[in-house]
C-alpha cells in the first residue's frame, strides 16, 4: 500500500544528512565534551560548531543559544524560568487561549501555585489581536508568553508588534516557535524577542532535542541545576547526537528553505485547492493568508473527523485531528473552540502538515481516494441530506 506522512506539525522523519552526521557519535565519538582528554576534546568542538549554526539560522550570537531536551523543556524553561528569576518584579503572566500545551499547561500548573495568567482570546480566524495583549497587562507582569505559529491551524501571529509592546512596557516576551523554526526565515534580533523556543523533530532532527534562544541580559532560571553545562542554564551531560543532529538540521533548513517553501507551500495549495473543490460541504480554519505554508486545517461538515482519519490511515495516508480522547469520548480541539466554529465544523475538522519528502503523487493519491471516503461517512449520518 502506497503511504503517504501528511502529519509534519507532529514529527518529521530525519533528515538523511542528518543521519549521516551522527553517525560517528553512535560509534567511536563517544566521549564527554567536559572531560579534558583526547576523548572529550575530540567532541567539545561538534558542540560549539553545532551552536554556531543553530545561531546562524536565527540571527543570534552562539552564547545566545542553549540546547534543551524538547520544545516542551524549552516553554517550561522560558515561563518557569523567567517568573522564577523575577519574582520580585511580580506574579503574573499573559499569554493565549490557543497556546501548546507546553505553555498552557505550564501556565495553569503555576496557577496552583498563586501566579496568576490572562489568557487573550482569539477571534474566528484563530487571530489574536495585538491590542488585547497590551490591555491584559498588569503592574505586576512578569512575562508575555505568545506562540509564533499555531501548531493546528499554522496561524501566525504578530510576534513583532507583540514584542514591541512588551519592551514599551519592559516585561519579559517569550515566543513558542516550534512550528516556525526551519520553515521560515527568522531573525530574533529584528523580531525583539527575548526567549525562542525550538525542537529539533519539528525540523527534521530527531526527537529528544531542542534549543532555546535566550537574549543576553534575559533574567532566567535552570529547570535543571547541576553541572556547569550550558552556561549552568540546564544541566546534564550533552546530548552529542541530538546537538550535531539539530545543527546540521538548521544548516540544511538555512540552505534549503526558499526552495522547500516553494515546492511543500506548492503542495499544500494544491492540496487544499483540490478538497475545496471536489467535496462540497469543506471549509479552511485559519487565517486565509497569515498562514504556514504547510498546513491546511479543514472542516468537512456532516463528518466526524476521527471516522474519516481511521479510513485515511486504512488507505495508507497519515493525517491529525486536533481533538483529545479523555475517557473515551472526543472533544473537539480547543484551538477550534477558541474560535467559536459552529460544532458541524470543529467535530469535522482535519489538519494535514506537509513537509520534507511529501511528492506531487502524494497530493494526488490523497486527492483521488479522499471524495468517496467522505461520501461514504456522509452516507451514514443522520444530518446530511444531498
Ligand atoms: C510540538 C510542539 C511543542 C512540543 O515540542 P516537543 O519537542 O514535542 O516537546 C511545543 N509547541 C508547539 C507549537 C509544538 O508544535
Amino acid at each position: 500500500m502506497k503511504k503517504v506522512y501528511f502529519d509534519h506539525n507532529a514529527t518529521t522523519p530525519i533528515h538523511p544528512k542528518v543521519r549521516s552526521a551522527i553517525e560517528p557519535f553512535l560509534g567511536e565519538k563517544f566521549g564527554n565534551p567536559s572531560s579534558i582528554h583526547w576523548a572529550g576534546r575530540e567532541v567539545r568542538a561538534y558542540v560549539e560548531e553545532a551552536r554556531e549554526k543553530v545561531a546562524s539560522l536565527i540571527n543570534s550570537d552562539p552564547s545566545e543559544v542553549i540546547f534543551t531536551s524538547c520544545g516542551s523543556e524549552g516553554d517550561n524553561m522560558a515561563i518557569k524560568g523567567v517568573l522564577m528569576g523575577n519574582l520580585k518584579k511580580g506574579r503574573h503572566i499573559v499569554t493565549t487561549v490557543v497556546e501548546h500545551p507546553a505553555v498552557f499547561r505550564t501556565c495553569k500548573f503555576l496557577e496552583d501555585f498563586d501566579f496568576e495568567v490572562t489568557y487573550v482570546p482569539v477571534d474566528s480566524y484563530g487571530m489574536i489581536d495585538p491590542d488585547d495583549v497590551r490591555k491584559a497587562i498588569r503592574k505586576d507582569t512578569v512575562l508575555i508568553s505568545v506562540m509564533f505559529a499555531n501548531n493546528e491551524t499554522g496561524n501566525l501571529f504578530p510576534i513583532k508588534e507583540i514584542s514591541a509592546i512588551a519592551k514599551e512596557n519592559d516585561i519579559v516576551f517569550h515566543t513558542d516557535a516550534v512550528q516556525v523554526v526551519g520553515k521560515i526565515p527568522i531573525d530574533v534580533k529584528e523580531l525583539g524577542v527575548d526567549l525562542l523556543t525550538a525542537s529539533g523533530h519539528k525540523f527534521n532532527a530527531p526527537k529528544g532535542i531542542g534549543f532555546q534562544y535566550i537574549r543576553k541580559g534575559v533574567k532566567i532560571l535552570p529547570l535543571i541545576s547541576g553541572g556547569h553545562q550550558e552556561r549552568e542554564l540546564r544541566a546534564g551531560t550533552e546530548n552529542m547526537l541530538g546537538i550535531v543532529a539539530i545543527g546540521e538540521a538548521s544548516q540544511i533548513a538555512k540552505e534549503e528553505m526558499n526552495e522547500k517553501s516553494r515546492h511543500i507551500g506548492y503542495l499544500r495549495d494544491r492540496l487544499e485547492k483540490g478538497i475545496l473543490e471536489t467535496i462540497p460541504y469543506t471549509v479552511i480554519n485559519g487565517h486565509p493568508e497569515k498562514r504556514l505554508y504547510n498546513t491546511t486545517n479543514i472542516s468537512f461538515k456532516f463528518i466526524e473527523a476521527e471516522a474519516l482519519l481511521v479510513m485515511l490511515d486504512m488507505n495508507g495516508i497519515a493525517v491529525s485531528t486536533g481533538s483529545a480522547c479523555s475517557s473515551g469520548a472526543t472533544e473537539p480541539s480547543y484551538v477550534l473552540q477558541a474560535m467559536s466554529l459552529d460544532p458541524l465544523c470543529s467535530r469535522g475538522a482535519l489538519r494535514f502538515s506537509l513537509g520534507y519528502g511529501n511528492t506531487e503523487e502524494d497530493v494526488d493519491y490523497c486527492l483521488s481516494v479522499l471524495p468517496s471516503l467522505v461520501e461514504k461517512i456522509r452516507k451514514m449520518s443522520p444530518f446530511y441530506k444531498k
